[in-house]
């Protein structure tokens, strides 16, 4: 396998972004490429993205690839032990141990392309997302377009019965009509904290 990084052995990619950036289409084209260069590629995500499919990463343009839902990171070196390029998509779900375990597996030679959202609705930082950010050889932060203005957009907002989510909002309102937009940094809001009724 051609080496990146030649002395380096494996490496990390991050693809991040707010949602509707095409960061699943950009992470299947990744592996796609490596596939037909007749690499042994392979995607993990974690077992609670019940979106669309669960044996497969479907990006919202419609991409399709094969996945295996795993619950824990300690599942992940076991299912990817004969495979050149491992992707992890929705990686800003795992816990913190995935950071050990995917620093494993670039230890021993594998070239592992991660996507996720960097921000939560909040505007904060997701899960993992910092320190794999840190880590990474390689970043690429996509942006999607503004619902509102059209404009760049870099955040995820939260919409719940049509309204901002405030930020303090549970994280899952039952019975409640819950959408999710794309926006810039200025049309992201957030309801004050105990007023709407995210
Ligand atoms: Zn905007």
């Amino acid at each position: 396998m051609i080496r990146l990084f030649p002395n380096a052995g494996g490496w990390l990619e991050v693809v991040c972004g707010p949602m509707f950036s095409g960061k699943s289409e950009e992470l299947i084209r990744r592996l796609r490429r490596a596939e037909i260069a007749g690499q042994r590629v392979l995607i993990v995500k974690p077992q609670i993205d019940s979106r669309y499919d669960i044996g497969h990463v479907v990006s919202h343009a419609g991409a399709k690839m094969r996945a295996v839902a795993v619950e824990n990171p300690a599942d992940i070196p076991g299912l990817v032990d004969d495979y050149d390029v491992v992707g992890v998509d929705e990686v800003q779900f795992f816990p913190p141990e995935i950071l050990l375990i995917l620093d494993g597996l670039v230890e021993k030679g594998m070239r592992i392309v991660v996507s996720g959202l960097d921000q939560d609705f909040r505007g904060l930082p997701f899960g993992p997302m910092p320190e794999l950010l840190c880590r990474a050889e390689l970043v690429d932060k996509l942006q999607a377009v503004c619902h509102r203005c059209g404009g760049p957009a870099t955040m995820t907002q939260r919409l719940v019965d049509g309204s901002p989510a405030a930020a303090d909002g549970a994280t899952i309102v039952v019975g409640a009509l819950e959408q999710y937009e794309a926006r810039c940094r200025s049309c992201h809001e957030l309801a004050a904290p105990g007023f709407a009724t995210g």
